[in-house]
């Protein structure tokens, strides 16, 4: 696909221009060329959709669940049957290796509209019985609801909450991120192939001052379900909160690596934690940016991970070889520039990477950093304080448990953590202590999709995943039935 493309909107069951004619440009971080226009959608895209959208529930949510699960499993075998070039174009699009948008967020994607699809018919309510009364809850679909997802992750977040809202019976407006909005387009289509009924699902185009913003506001919309950064949860809480929507917000995080003396320093292990770190160039919201070493490992753990993030080869994603790939965007790239040099003046010392990459070739124009590991900073600076989000991780020593605990906590964050130690009452001590929603002993991103998912402090609002999306995206109803 090397021509430039003009993407669409998608609503009330059909491709579409947004109303104004206006697009922004959709760049390649790899090479920095400009190969695509997003629709600049604004509020009266959003009006349509929603009015699509609203027409459309009564029908959908009365369509019996087996029904709805059979549309999204279609539309998951019809990603499934395109697979490689889904993960072509959200290699492209993103930055990411091919290899793991191939192995990673397609497969994810089809994972999550199948998981939904099978959840929603296994989804049960409570009852309550008394002595002189029997109560039994509903759990209805809300209407009509909004879906708002980020750039890193970009199919499989989107999916990750349009799947339980439309398997709960709710029409969906969906707003994609600006700067990764290919593979929600090309999900049009294979929604409009697989017989998905016209405004079930709207796809809006667009960027979060226009088209988030309306989505948000819209007086249509009874529920948000959110995945980005921080400061824009702050933004839509403070937006919808006066209109008593629900809401999810799923946020940043700065997120410990907690390594004791007696972790397993075997090579698969090794290779996790430098997963941990530094996949997707480092913007995974579960990434460990916080590497915290019991002191008497310090130096010869720092000594091993510095020589395998070393070995990390960056490079073009369509090579099989490149381990890590382009960040997202020439904006993000200057920001995680600027935290690297921000480490330097609070007095950070830099083992490995610190730089750009330049790649020669198709890449030349590209937006590449080298992975970079800094030790020597306290934890209250703003290097271990501020979301960085790409290939930049600190080391810090810690004597005892407690020491260790208070480190890990010691952000405003509370995302996910993860621990490594062989000590069995340690890992359950440890785990409790920390103020995190998700907490992986000896293994990362290893992912139930029946688990809650999500953060505390200011990483989130709420949880998805399993029975807790399919609550979210309903409303309880509780009958109560007097026996005479
Ligand atoms: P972002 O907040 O800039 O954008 C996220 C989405 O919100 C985009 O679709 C954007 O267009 C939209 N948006 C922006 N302003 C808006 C507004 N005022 N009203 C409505 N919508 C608006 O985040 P990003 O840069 O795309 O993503 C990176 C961030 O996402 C990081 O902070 C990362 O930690 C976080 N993240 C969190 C999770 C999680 O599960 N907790 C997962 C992935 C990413």
């Amino acid at each position: 696909m090397s021509h430039h493309v003009v993407l669409a909107n998608y609503i009330d069951g059909r491709l579409c221009a947004p109303r104004s004619g206006r697009y922004l440009d959709v760049f390649e971080p790899a090479t920095g060329g400009r190969y695509a226009d997003c629709p600049d959608s604004g509020a009266d895209d959003i009006d349509t959709a929603v009015a699509a959208a609203t027409r459309a529930f009564p029908a959908w949510s009365a369509t019996p669940v087996a029904q709805r699960a059979q549309i999204m499993n279609r539309i998951a075998d019809l990603v499934e049957s395109r697979l490689d070039e889904f993960a072509q174009v959200e290699s492209r699009d993103s930055g990411k290796p091919v290899a793991l948008a191939r192995s990673l967020d397609i497969p994810r994607a089809v994972s999550n509209l199948r998981f939904f699809a099978a959840a929603i018919t296994q989804f049960s309510s409570e009852a309550h019985s008394a002595d002189d009364a029997i109560n039994y809850t509903l759990r209805q679909a809300l209407g009509v609801v909004g879906c708002i997802s980020p750039w890193n992750l970009p199919l499989y977040l989107f999916t990750w909450k349009i799947a339980p809202a439309l398997a709960a019976g709710n029409a969906v407006v969906a707003k994609p991120s600006e700067v990764t909005p290919f593979t929600a387009w090309m999900f049009a289509q294979a929604c409009i192939d697989a017989g998905l009924p016209p405004g079930v699902l709207n796809i809006v185009q667009g960027n979060g001052p226009n088209a988030g913003r309306a989505l948000i506001e819209h007086a249509g919309i009874k529920a948000i379900s959110f995945t980005g950064s921080t400061r824009t949860g702050a933004a839509i809480a403070a937006a919808a909160g006066p209109k008593f929507k629900k809401l999810s917000l799923e946020m940043g995080g700065k997120n410990p690596t907690l390594i004791f003396a007696d972790w397993e320093a075997s090579e698969a292990n090794w290779a996790t934690l430098v997963r941990s770190a530094f996949s997707n160039q480092g913007q995974i919201c579960l990434c460990g940016s916080r590497l915290l070493i019991e002191r008497s490992i310090y130096e010869t753990f720092t000594n091993t991970f510095v020589e395998k993030v070393r070995g990390l080869r960056v490079g073009d994603p369509n090579d099989a070889a490149s381990d890590l790939g382009a960040v997202v965007s020439q904006a993000h790239f200057g920001k995680v520039m600027g935290h690297i040099a921000l480490a330097r003046e609070e007095g950070g010392k830099i083992l490995c990477g610190g730089d750009a990459v330049k790649l020669a070739g198709r890449c030349a124009g590209g937006w590449f950093i080298a992975p970079t590991v800094i030790e020597g900073l306290d934890a209250r600076c703003r290097t271990n304080q501020e979301e960085i989000f790409g290939p930049v991780v600190t080391l810090m020593p810690f004597d005892t448990d407690d020491e260790a605990v208070a480190l890990a906590n010691a952000t405003e964050y509370g995302l996910a953590a993860s621990v490594w130690t062989a000590g069995l009452s340690r890992a359950h001590r440890v785990a409790a202590r920390l103020e995190s929603g998700i907490v992986w002993i000896n293994c990362w991103m290893q992912r139930d999709l029946r688990t809650p998912f999500g953060g505390i402090k200011n990483s989130g609002v709420g949880r998805e995943g399993g029975i807790e999306a399919l609550r979210f995206f309903t409303e309880a109803k509780n009958i109560c039935i007097r026996i005479g």
